[in-house]
């Protein structure tokens, strides 16, 4: 999911400019999109299932003013993909309503939830996102600061939260900084965003990104952070850098562009072949394609193009859509495909469904020999943390080796790059990033496979 806010003073053109925000943001969700504003102590919302440019137009965005606005965009990892579950939710309370946009994915909601429901609240979704904001709720007479504080220290998993309450904007980033968030400036105010790309378009200049186990409380007089939790080891999402994220990112500092860059070199020098030419499966693999043509001095040309008004394969939750779609989305480029001896670049192998149904196409146009090289390392585990990964028997990673992988798709070689590799590119100074779905090393405890938090 993608989540956006802003506080300004003057408030002028507020839901245009998260709507501008969230067009930007929209790789990260497809699902659905809300905003919420915040508007002398009420808060007035709009959220529909769609793309933000459907859910929204100019009569329904006239009518959300205020100074406080939150946006979201959605991807469903827990929760269906119905309209109760869009985002931002918005809850009354005895104190008044708190609006909460959400990015990431609890490992211990239903536990949180089993007990609150013991104890009298209702739920009115079936997000993990709703048990923070009933946590706030519950803990409202401690005054709302000390209660984001409890709430956020009693969840466990990847979040980055977009919150209004009490007049003020609020930003929290979970203790391991799995999922990014960052601070910008505006003229009258600040704005958070899940990436530094949707900073530009409302003419906000990136200030910092909100640390792990941070949380910042935006208002007139500036930005109070208070941090709950300093003692977890950061774990930044390395798939941020490979496939989610949009290039013109810097997350954590890092550029998303230059790690993708560096990420196809190192996959040239790991995996080298003889071939007359680097193409890329676009968009998710175009800059490591370009990575790989420079090092490996095999020349870069477009082998496939891309409808651009189509969204994400993968996102279409349903397997079937998703192996329709990837016909619709892609053509070939005879021209630069027939006879020729080709690297393919990819920036992940998941399923296996979309290689396989990529290769077949270009040897049907003729292509002589395929080469498969892949930007991530095998994807052997299932993400918990926000990143849809089906379960692992579903991963061809786990289930099958790489020789197996290969002849399944059908290439004549494949080469994924390592996991140090991976790591080398993104550039972290201190290294500290989430690798987990490609070796099991999960930043945190998670429930135990065959559980339901496995996203079937
Ligand atoms: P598969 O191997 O499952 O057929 O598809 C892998 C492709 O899906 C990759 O090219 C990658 O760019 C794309 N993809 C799109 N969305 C996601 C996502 O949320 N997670 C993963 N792991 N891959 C995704
Ligand atoms: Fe990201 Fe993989 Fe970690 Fe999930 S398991 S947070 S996709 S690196
Ligand atoms: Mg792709």
């Amino acid at each position: 999911c993608g989540v956006f806010g802003i506080y300004s003073k003057s408030g002028q053109n507020l839901s245009r400019m998260i709507y501008f925000g969230l067009v930007t943001l929209q790789h990260r969700g497809q699902e659905s999109a809300g905003i919420a504003v915040y508007n002398d102590g009420k808060i007035h919302y709009y959220k529909e299932m769609g793309l933000v440019r459907e859910v929204f137009n100019d009569t329904v965005l006239g009518r959300l003013n205020g100074n406080i606005g939150i946006g979201h965009v959605r991807y469903s990892t827990t929760g269906e993909s119905y309209v109760t579950n869009a985002q931002p939710l918005v809850v009354q309370y005895k104190g008044g309503s708190i609006a909460l946009a959400h990015n990431g994915n609890l490992v211990n909601a239903d536990k949180i939830r089993d007990e609150l429901e013991d104890n009298g609240s209702i739920f009115q979704t079936s997000i993990d996102s709703e048990v923070i904001a009933n946590l706030i709720a519950k803990n409202y007479n401690l005054g709302f600061k000390e209660a984001i504080v409890k709430a956020v220290q009693r969840i466990r998993g990847s979040f980055a939260l977009s919150i209004i309450c009490e007049g003020k904007l609020i930003g929290v980033r979970d203790p391991h900084g799995l999922r990014p968030l960052c601070v910008g400036k505006l003229d009258d105010g600040y704005v958070l965003s899940s990436e530094s790309c949707a900073l530009s378009v409302v003419g906000a200049e990136l200030i910092r990104d909100v640390k792990p186990g941070e949380i910042v409380i935006i208002d007139d007089s500036g930005i109070e952070s208070i941090m709950y939790d300093e003692g977890k080891q950061k774990a930044l999402c390395s798939f941020e850098f490979v496939y989610f994220a949009r290039p013109d990112s810097f997350l954590d500092g890092q550029s998303v562009y230059k790690s993708r860059i560096k990420a196809g070199k190192i996959l040239a020098k790991e995996h080298p072949v003889d071939a007359d030419i680097v193409m890329a499966v676009p968009d998710s693999g175009t800059v490591a394609a370009i990575g790989y043509a420079e090092e490996s001095g095999i020349p870069y040309r477009q082998g496939l193009l891309k409808n651009k008004y189509l969204g994400r394969t993968f996102i279409q939750p349903d397997q079937k859509m998703r192996e329709l779609m990837v016909k619709l989305k892609l053509s070939v480029l005879k021209e630069n495909v027939e006879g020729k001896r080709l690297v393919l670049i990819d920036d992940s192998i998941v399923r296996g469904t979309t290689s396989s149904r990529i290769v077949e196409m270009l040897r049907r146009a003729g292509a002589k020999e395929v080469h498969l090289r892949v930007s991530s390392p095998p994807v052997t585990h299932s993400c918990y943390f926000g990143i849809d990964t089906p379960t692992r028997k579903q991963l061809i990673g786990a289930t099958h080796s790489i020789e197996e992988i290969r002849e399944e798709i059908g290439v004549d070689s494949l080469g994924y790059i390592s996991i140090e590799g991976l790591v080398e590119s993104i550039d972290m100074e201190d290294k500290r990033l989430c690798t987990a779905c490609f070796c099991g090393n999960y930043p945190m405890e998670v429930p135990s496979s065959g559980n339901k938090f496995l996203f079937e």
